[in-house]
């Protein structure tokens, strides 16, 4: 071997020698990402309004044309096109508190006692980018601890349901009606008498996947 391949060869020899005693770690193609990649979806998503939302939805979907001799409730007095979405309850939860959380960030703009609903909340929110209101209703009025023009994050307690067939929540059996109204503007409309003032709604349910 003459000088210079001895030069070349021997240390890579070694190294080799001392590379084989430990753990061989395969080097990372790229470096880990330090916060998780944004998933397009998710902010197009709402947070639940409380636990196991979907599979409460069974009476009263959103755009259900309701009338008195067709309803799943009786008694029933009201009549129209569903502008929300009723998440029930049952029947262990009647003497329990049951917790609603706010389904978006923003600013909690109404809170008080209003007829058909009992205690009801509204909250403005961005929705894919648009300006919508929460409406919020049968809810006990005073387990709504945060005032008007408060922020209110994703997933933070708005109160708990209204007691069923009380003034909590307008003598309805205890439920959350939730409903989703286009643009700024407080709309508390439950029901709208015509199809196509619907369009000024959006269905819950396509939100909670
Ligand atoms: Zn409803």
């Amino acid at each position: 071997m003459n000088k210079i391949v001895a030069v070349f060869f021997i240390p890579i020899l070694l190294i080799n020698l001392g590379c084989s005693l430990k753990p061989i770690v395969e080097p990372r193609a790229s470096p880990l990402p330090v916060t998780p990649a944004l998933n397009n979806k998710t902010s197009h998503l709402l947070v639940m309004p409380l636990v196991q939302a979907p599979e409460r939805i069974t009476k009263k979907p959103f755009g259900v044309k309701i009338s008195p001799d067709n309803s799943p409730v009786s008694p029933e007095r009201f009549a129209g096109y569903h502008t929300g979405v009723d998440f029930e309850t049952i029947a262990s939860e009647q003497n329990e508190e049951v917790k609603i959380w706010a389904v978006c960030a923003g600013t909690l703009i109404l809170k008080k006692y209003a007829s058909g609903y009992g205690g009801v909340a509204v909250q403005s929110c961005r929705l894919n980018g648009q300006a919508v209101t929460l409406v919020y209703g049968h809810l006990k009025l005073s387990s709504i601890i945060a005032e008007v023009k408060s922020e209110l994050k994703a997933g933070e307690q708005i109160g708990v349901l209204g007691n069923g067939y009380s003034t909590e929540t307008d003598n309805e059996r205890k439920h959350l009606h939730l409903g989703i109204h286009k643009g700024p503007a407080v709309s508390l409309l439950g029901y709208v008498k015509t199809k196509a003032e619907l369009d000024d709604w959006l269905d819950v349910a396509e939100y909670l996947k």
